[in-house]
């Protein structure tokens, strides 16, 4: 049975329920865990029951209180959720403390303090953690360290490293895993089911395959070309020599493909990235005598691959570095030039 309806974190919704019922929830926790496996859904889920006016066993909501059909509604006063919008590359200064005219009269950092208007709590989340300015983050540190009574404050990051320390040193950290490929297609199946969409099962369970767990990136991989183009990466990638312009021009003309607006541009690039991360971590551990890949296309690739486990290890930091800037709002194709060229002349990065 999912908890409300989340899927696959039981186990996380198991540790609340525990703490809610030894009365030991705390002030603030950071959620950290791979994008789209559901952990902003966990935490809305989570918000709702700790306002719920009657929550049940196992810290579920009620679903039929005020404070439930307001949380659904997404307008309960005392849930709060801030998140970076589309087109920045950080959450903004005033969603957490007001803009310039209204200092401390608004934001995320003083609706906290007021007064919860329905139940006990308030509760406010911060999607996007990983982007917040020194700025936003020193504003959130000041309510870390001195938490309202009441209040539960939820960050949500893909990775540790990507916070600063002195919010997390005061933040419980929750990790939440990849979903199971199985609950990814079954998931997406049901989505594209409601929506009427014809998508053909094996397209859904190649994608899903193909999705280290993510549903975003299941989503993305249902796009006829974006799927048959992780093949063809994943073979270009194992290939030697490797071609770094060939590969660049083949990259930069898919992620173009995704239309004039920057963010899908973005999330397309993000998705072939990720997908020579897995390469070369699947790389280094068929290396290292480790299990097979789960889908056909990354196993195929990793038989072919011949270089060393150097050259595996520069090109997974070099793909790291590279999703890192898209998050910084780098040029694209310049990204991905930079990005293949040290794949191309790995020694040479290797060396330096
Ligand atoms: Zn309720």
């Amino acid at each position: 049975m999912a908890w409300q309806g989340i899927e696959g974190h039981d186990t996380v919704a198991a540790l609340f329920a525990a703490a809610e019922s030894r009365g030991r929830i705390a002030g603030s926790y950071l959620f950290i865990g791979p994008p789209g496996v559901g952990k902003g859904a966990f935490a809305r889920a989570l918000a709702a029951s700790l306002v719920c006016l009657a929550p049940r066993p196992g810290l579920v909501a009620c679903g039929i209180c005020g404070s439930c059909l307001q949380a659904r509604a997404g307008s309960h006063p005392d849930i709060d959720v801030v998140a970076k919008p589309e087109d920045r590359a950080t959450i903004p200064l005033e969603a957490f403390i007001g803009d310039a005219e209204h200092r401390m009269r608004e934001g995320l950092c003083w609706r906290i303090l007021l007064k919860p208007a329905v139940g006990g709590r308030k509760v406010a989340i911060v999607l996007d953690a990983d982007h917040l300015t020194d700025e936003a983050a020193n504003c959130l540190l000041k309510t870390l360290e001195e938490p309202p009574p009441g209040a539960v404050m939820i960050l949500v990051g893909t990775g540790l490293e990507r916070q600063l320390p002195t919010i997390r040193s005061r933040c419980q950290v929750v990790r939440f895993g990849p979903l199971a490929p199985e609950t990814v297609r079954r998931l997406i199946a049901e989505e594209l089911a409601r929506r009427g969409d014809e998508t053909a099962a094996a397209t859904v369970a190649a994608a899903a395959a193909a999705s280290g767990g993510s549903l975003d990136r299941a989503r993305l991989l249902l796009d006829p070309e974006v799927g048959a183009f992780r093949g063809r990466l994943l073979e270009l990638l194992s290939r030697r020599p490797l071609r770094g312009v060939e590969l660049a021009r083949e990259l930069n003309a898919i992620v173009e493909a995704a239309g004039k607006e920057a963010p899908p541009r973005r999330a397309r690039l993000a998705a072939f990235l990720d997908a020579a991360v897995e390469f070369y971590r699947a790389a280094l551990r068929a290396g290292a005598g480790g299990e097979r890949a789960p889908d056909p296309a990354l196993d195929r690739a990793v038989a072919a691959w011949s270089a060393d486990a150097d050259e595996a290890t520069v090109g997974l930091d070099a793909t790291l570095d590279a999703l890192d800037a898209i998050d910084r709002n780098a040029h694209l194709p310049t990204l991905v030039d930079a990005w293949t060229a040290i794949l191309e002349a790995p020694r040479l990065a290797h060396s330096s």
